[in-house]
């Protein structure tokens, strides 16, 4: 039976990049989590909503569909891959997510996701091994240096390098303080510390890691 992986981390890690390979490597489908944080986001943003407004949130979130499919995300069918990028969404996402019935939904979500795909995934995210799928057969969790996740966001981006190291910090913070599922290293996660690797030889790592449970 092939596995179920879990890739956590926090964001500049290389966790898309990563999961990507993996999957395209080992066949499997492919899930980022964060990006259906992002698109819940949106719905909420498009509606209006105050993102700290739990009740508000959480009736937008129970009302909207949230897919992906071959790294595409789509909002209600409509395809938001490119959309749920931006610094709006960006900025709101960690206190949509901290909300406990907007994240019950979300994990709900997300099994039933690979269920449909036929039980086997590689899922990268933020509580996957920990939450999701505590009883996965592979877990990672990469890391690495702040500055050197700043670094990476702010060339992959375009973006100012101290802007995109300020935002990162306060994502961070958020995520790693909230009271339901902050960002941990699962048990029995593999920790792979990225600063100083080529994304191959990450790659590399994460695969015999796969290998040795398929
Ligand atoms: O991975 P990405 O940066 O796209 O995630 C965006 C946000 O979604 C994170 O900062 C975090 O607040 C939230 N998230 C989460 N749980 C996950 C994945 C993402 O809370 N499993």
């Amino acid at each position: 039976m092939p596995p179920i992986v879990t890739i956590d981390g926090p964001s500049g890690t290389g966790k898309s990049t990563v999961t990507r390979s993996i999957a395209d490597r080992f066949g499997l489908p492919f899930l980022d989590t964060g990006a259906f944080y992002r698109t819940a986001t949106l719905a909420v943003l498009e509606a209006g909503v105050d993102p700290h407004d739990a009740d508000a949130v959480v009736e937008v979130v129970r009302g909207v569909e949230i897919d992906q499919k071959a790294g595409m995300t789509f909002l209600d069918g409509r395809d938001v891959s490119e959309r749920i990028r931006e610094a709006d969404v960006t900025g709101a996402v960690s206190a949509v997510s901290a909300h406990p019935e907007v994240r019950r939904m979300m994990v709900e979500r997300q099994r039933a996701w690979v269920e449909e795909e036929g039980g086997s995934a590689v899922v990268e995210g933020r509580d996957i091994g920990s939450v999701v799928f505590p009883d996965a057969e592979v877990k990672v969790y990469l890391d690495a240096r702040p500055e050197v996740r700043a670094r990476r966001r702010a060339m992959e981006r375009g973006e100012d390098p101290e802007a995109v190291a300020n935002d990162l910090e306060r994502r961070d913070r958020y995520d790693s303080t909230r009271a339901v599922s902050p960002l941990t290293v699962p048990d029995g996660a593999v920790v792979v510390d990225t600063s100083d690797l080529a994304f191959e030889e990450v790659v590399e790592a994460v695969s015999a890691l796969v290998a040795a449970k398929s």
